[in-house]
């Protein structure tokens, strides 16, 4: 068999078409989990486009869990790096980035599995929770999770292990009076939402003072207070930003 000079080979490109759009709750990239499954609160949806038949979806309700492939939108601006520096690792050390779950990939790919809340259909939206996926991400895929074969119990967890949070995160009486209105108008969990969000630290690895940080979820501005282990929500409000169509 001729070896493959893999530099000499110019690969033919893929044209690859979204098949839908992710609505999140995170509308913003600043405090996104690093891995679906740590924020059970951060619920979103996939809505399909009507190039892929509804019917697609028949029979999905069957699983709890489901893959989302999808574009890293966001990301794809600003180009791929070949080695990178895991936020986990501190942001000092460097590893390949097929190595990570860094969005900044060759063709800025990424997968998450997420808890499948309810199938609307017709309409073909889907509602997802304990997503990472900031607002407006393309799907390129979806399929159901099959535990017998996606989970692997005796896998090494290289350097990825499971972060440990020991923040503690407390609410101002006036931003608690906010989540039970937001609750009381539009049924979502903001106070479970916003808690689960700060207690996995969203600030950068290699910048982890003490300050004052605004932060945004769903058409919601945070503004919170970080002291040792210990963040104060201080002030919650309505913004007005239109979300993904
Ligand atoms: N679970 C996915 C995976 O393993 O491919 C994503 C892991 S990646 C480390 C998760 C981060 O991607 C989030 O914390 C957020 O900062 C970023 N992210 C989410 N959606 C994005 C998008 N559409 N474009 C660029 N970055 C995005």
């Amino acid at each position: 068999m001729t070896q493959l000079n893999h530099k000499t080979t110019d690969p033919a490109d893929i044209s690859i078409k979204p098949i839908g759009i992710v609505h999140s709750c995170f509308t913003e990239k600043f405090g996104i989990p690093r891995q679906p499954g740590l924020v059970p609160a951060a619920t979103g949806s996939i809505e399909l486009y009507d190039w892929v038949e509804a019917s697609s979806l028949d029979d999905l309700g069957v699983f709890s869990h489901l893959w989302i492939f999808f574009h890293f939108h966001q990301a794809a601006k600003r180009g791929w790096k070949p080695r990178v520096r895991p936020p986990r690792l501190g942001g000092n050390k460097k590893v390949g980035v097929l190595a990570s779950r860094s969005p900044q990939r060759p063709n800025f790919l990424g997968q998450s599995v997420v808890r499948i809340d309810r199938i609307d259909q017709p309409g073909g939206i889907i509602h997802i929770s304990g997503l990472d996926l900031l607002d407006g991400t393309p799907v390129i895929d979806i399929k159901p999770y099959i535990p017998y074969t996606d989970s692997v119990p005796d896998a090494s967890e290289g350097y990825a292990f499971r972060p440990v949070h020991t923040l503690e995160v407390i609410f101002s009486p006036e931003s608690l009076k906010v989540c039970v209105a937001y609750k009381a108008r539009y049924g979502r969990q903001l106070k479970q939402l916003i808690s689960q969000v700060l207690q996995q630290d969203p600030r950068p690895a290699y910048h982890q003072d003490n300050r004052t940080y605004g932060m945004r979820l769903w058409d919601i501005n945070i503004r919170f207070s970080i002291n040792q282990q210990t963040i104060t929500v201080q002030t919650i409000e309505e913004s007005h930003y239109a979300h993904t169509t």
